[in-house]
């Protein structure tokens, strides 16, 4: 990609500008972003991956070495070789620009030999004042993993691209240089797991982002950079958080918990909600009313529909309503609404309403009733007169199974006399 805009040559001025890697900062990168072995024999002889040390009997999982002090991870095992790799940066400023150096380091760990370092860098996130960014990278190879890139190309002014975000989203060396405006908004310390570039960039542009950092809330912050939409919907809230001091426990239930409490109609600028003494109960207790909530819009939905389609039931239905039969005991009656249709199927557990025999016009439904309490619901074939199904209590046959059945049967000529009518 070639420079364009007068930025653009201003990065790749710079871009030639940088320094090599420091021994330190690679000596660093060893010790603290790749693992370290230890590899134990049978026979209980153990080496030092780091510098070749060989000793005697250690027993536990992790261990240091005698010679050189490297926190190991002990393997049993009679490999010879490892590998280990990582990313990691170094945080520098170059001729008045802030720039995210992103490294590839490679160890190669062989029994016997002190340990092989490569470093290599890949990406360069550059950011002027104005949080304005570019990039300088190695092309990236063609293929599903994320990390392969061409090592015979150069560093040169790339498109920005999310392989490139999340590979840079790692260690950072701790001796790291800034702007003056970085440090006037409030960048000081560790970069406490937030991605650099990201952070650095929201710090130059959002005011909202320097206030949390000088608050020393850096898990809050790193919570509002991975998600920039949340920071937007609980900047209102969050100020109140400060305000009041409120330590947040675990961020992405807080932010779950405001979402439930504006479903909920609740006032999010009210201390009172927003700052809960017991965050997770509260949670709880939210979770459970949105439940609610979205069971009686659900259920309101399906009225409006059963509502529209009463004119159809109707059409369809219209001379059978009012048809009813006993046997002195069991009453049968046709269900006479799409309302009573839903309110069958709520009290005996089936579907009735929510699948619409209401609908349906070759059967017709009643519904078997003692005393007014309902026994079973008998769907009849309008077609062949017979009893397709009768079913109690959540789909299951009652006591009185049989003697509806045939109480139906015996009165089809009813029903064939209101249809030719
Ligand atoms: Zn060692």
């Amino acid at each position: 990609m070639k420079a364009r805009t007068k930025y653009q040559h201003q990065v790749v001025a710079a871009n030639e500008r940088l320094l090599p890697l420091t021994e330190r900062q690679q000596t660093w990168a060893f010790r603290h972003t790749v693992e370290h072995f230890a590899f134990r024999t049978p026979s209980g002889q153990t080496t030092c991956l780091d510098c070749g040390h060989r000793w005697n009997g250690t027993k536990a999982k992790h261990c240091r070495c005698p010679k050189c002090g490297a926190r190991l991870k002990l393997e049993d095992t009679l490999r010879r070789k490892a590998d280990s790799r990582s990313y990691f940066s170094v945080i520098t400023v170059q001729d008045g620009l802030q720039v995210q150096r992103v490294f590839r380091l490679d160890v190669s760990y062989h029994k016997g030999r002190p340990a092989q370092t490569v470093a290599r860098e890949v990406i360069r996130y550059w950011i002027n004042e104005n949080g304005k960014t570019a990039v300088t990278a190695l092309r990236r190879t063609m293929g599903y993993y994320r990390d392969s890139f061409s090592y015979w190309s150069d560093l040169e002014l790339r498109n920005d691209n999310m392989d490139y975000r999340y590979i840079a989203d790692c260690y950072v060396y701790p001796n790291y240089t800034a702007i003056p405006k970085l440090r006037r908004n409030g960048l000081k310390g560790s970069f406490a797991d937030i991605a650099p570039q990201q952070l650095m960039k929201a710090l130059l542009t959002d005011n909202r982002v320097e206030t949390i950092l000088k608050s020393g809330r850096k898990k809050d912050l790193k919570h509002f950079i991975d998600h920039p939409q949340d920071l937007d919907f609980c900047w209102p809230s969050y100020k109140i958080v400060l305000r009041r001091n409120y330590r947040i426990t675990d961020m992405g239930i807080w932010v779950d918990y405001l979402r439930m409490l504006d479903r909920c109609g609740k006032d999010l600028h009210n201390a009172h909600y927003v700052c809960p003494a017991d965050l997770h109960a509260e949670h709880d207790k939210y979770q459970e009313k949105v439940r609610i909530i979205r069971e009686q819009e659900k259920r309101k939905e399906q009225m409006k529909r059963a509502m529209e389609n009463e004119a159809r039931f109707r059409e369809l239905k219209g001379k059978f309503l009012g048809l009813e039969f006993t046997d002195g005991t069991i009453i049968v009656r046709v269900l006479d609404s799409v309302v009573a249709y839903y309110e069958e199927g709520s009290a005996l557990h089936h579907c009735v309403g929510e699948c619409e025999y209401y609908l349906k016009p070759d059967t017709l439904v009643f519904s078997a009733r003692i005393e007014n309490k309902r026994v079973e619901t008998v769907e009849l074939s309008l077609e062949t007169f017979k009893v397709l199904q009768s079913r109690g209590l959540c789909n299951r046959n009652t006591e009185y199974h049989d003697r509806i059945v045939e109480l139906v049967q015996k009165n089809v000529g009813l029903i064939r006399k209101r249809m030719a009518a």
